[in-house]
């Protein structure tokens, strides 16, 4: 964990709120609005190819994030520094539920993700950025952006901003999405999650196992992620869905014997799934990470959206910077080429589990081959589309087209 009151960098982090943006028109090559994890490596990039690069971040930094925590092996090695200071706990265990009973305990012989708190996490990131040149402005929420012909305005309490290029890094509800025009494309979830700290009695029995609950909701699942002192545990499915997700998460709660537990904090948070072609582009502004919709649908992982959309979008905005024509527009054919096919493999893999969930579940406790893959698949070794050298592909494709609809 980062304390904020030892590191002298992040104390002037902290407290860069005071800086004002006093011009009325003060001028930026870039402007990331979110300092969470995809406007942190943009911005980290952008600064870095020498562009001056500004994030405005409406919360204090560190923030807290409603999210599980879980950090991806492939999410480890793309954001390019060494995680270690962050991270709480490395899972190698994990237990696997359905509807609440027959656990089924499955061990890796090398840990299968990374467990951080986000509000040291990001926080971590956007030092990097800062690093790299960048400059961060917390507690400066953007109200609005205008987009023009030779740039955009963006408007924040303490004055106006003018971009060469605004970068949409502001999460699920984004303004900039609304004020670009980009809003709708996307499908929503809502997950509920609560911090709450380790009882002594199960501290090693959660040290490093995390636990998903399977086929509780019509889609979607529980979870106990172990993150040292504390748990987070949580419930998430369709939007739609949302009236079932307080009692699934109170009976998650008592299945788990952590009805006398302090609860640190309870909060909810939904997630955005992009469809297939939806726009994330218009004018001098793109969308990264959640606004763009790049959470996973079957996971409900999104740090690997964030940082891939981040990492594709770099080149393009130094490009778009430079004045050349159409750049931002590689950006959106990046994010389909290399992230979309993944995503919409996953929509098609979610519907068939929401149609067999204990198939799945019983699959899981059966012989090696399932848990073998879905570790792989954790581990960054293996995608969706590649499992089993294909097979998997085949078969919930086969499934897809066979199993009669979920009921709505
Ligand atoms: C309950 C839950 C559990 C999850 N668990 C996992 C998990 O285990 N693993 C995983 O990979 N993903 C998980 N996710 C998804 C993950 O949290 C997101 O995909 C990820 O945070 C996206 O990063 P981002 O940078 O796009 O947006 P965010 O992290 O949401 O950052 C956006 C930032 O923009 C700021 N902002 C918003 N509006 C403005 C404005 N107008 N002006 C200035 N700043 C603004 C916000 O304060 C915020 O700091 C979970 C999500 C939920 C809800």
């Amino acid at each position: 964990m980062i304390d904020f009151n030892q590191n002298p960098f992040l104390y002037c982090l902290k407290d860069c709120s005071t800086v004002v943006t006093s011009s009325p028109h003060e001028s930026v090559d870039v402007a990331v609005v979110g300092g969470g994890p995809a406007g942190a490596v943009l911005a980290r990039g952008t600064a870095a190819a020498g562009l001056k690069t500004v994030i405005f971040e409406r919360d204090r930094l560190p923030r807290y994030k409603t999210c599980g925590g879980g950090v991806q092996h492939r999410v480890a090695k793309l954001v390019g520094c060494d995680l270690t200071p962050v991270i709480r706990t490395s899972v190698d265990r994990m237990v696997f539920t359905y509807r609440l009973e027959h656990p089924i305990e499955r061990v890796s012989p090398q840990p299968v993700v990374h467990m951080v708190m986000r509000d040291a996490f990001d926080a971590y990131l956007v030092e990097q950025a800062a690093r790299a040149g960048a400059e961060v402005r917390d507690r400066t929420r953007v109200d609005r952006v205008d987009c023009r012909d030779d740039g955009v305005d963006l408007v924040t309490a303490s004055g106006v901003v003018r971009a060469a290029v605004v970068v949409g890094a502001d999460g699920a509800n984004s303004r900039v999405a609304r004020d670009l025009g980009l809003s709708g494309g996307v499908d929503l979830d809502l997950a509920l999650e609560a911090e709450i700290v380790t009882p002594d009695r199960l501290r090693e029995r959660w040290a490093t196992t995390a636990l998903l609950d399977l086929g509780s909701l019509p889609s979607g699942y529980g979870w106990l992620f172990p993150k040292g002192d504390g748990l987070s545990v949580g419930v998430g499915g369709p939007f739609k869905d949302r009236a079932l997700l307080r009692p699934y998460f109170e009976q998650l709660r008592r299945y788990l014997n952590l009805e006398d537990a302090t609860v640190e904090r309870f909060t909810g948070h939904q997630l955005t799934l992009r469809r297939p072609g939806a726009p994330i582009v218009a004018g001098r502004g793109i969308l990264l990470g959640d606004a763009a919709g790049l959470v996973d649908p079957f996971t409900g992982e999104g740090l690997l959206g964030a940082v891939v959309s981040a990492q594709l979008a770099i080149g393009p905005v130094v490009r778009a910077v430079a004045g050349e024509p159409g750049a931002l527009d590689d950006y959106q054919r990046a994010v389909d080429r290399e992230l979309m096919p993944e995503l919409l493999e996953a929509r098609i893999v979610l519907r068939v589990f929401d149609r067999m969930p204990r198939l799945a579940h019983r699959l899981m406790g059966t012989g090696d081959l399932f848990w073998r893959n879905l570790a792989k698949l954790m581990l960054g070794e293996t995608t969706y589309r590649s499992l089993g050298g294909g097979t998997f592909r085949v078969g919930w494709r086969l499934l897809d087209r066979l199993l009669p609809p979920a009921a709505a």
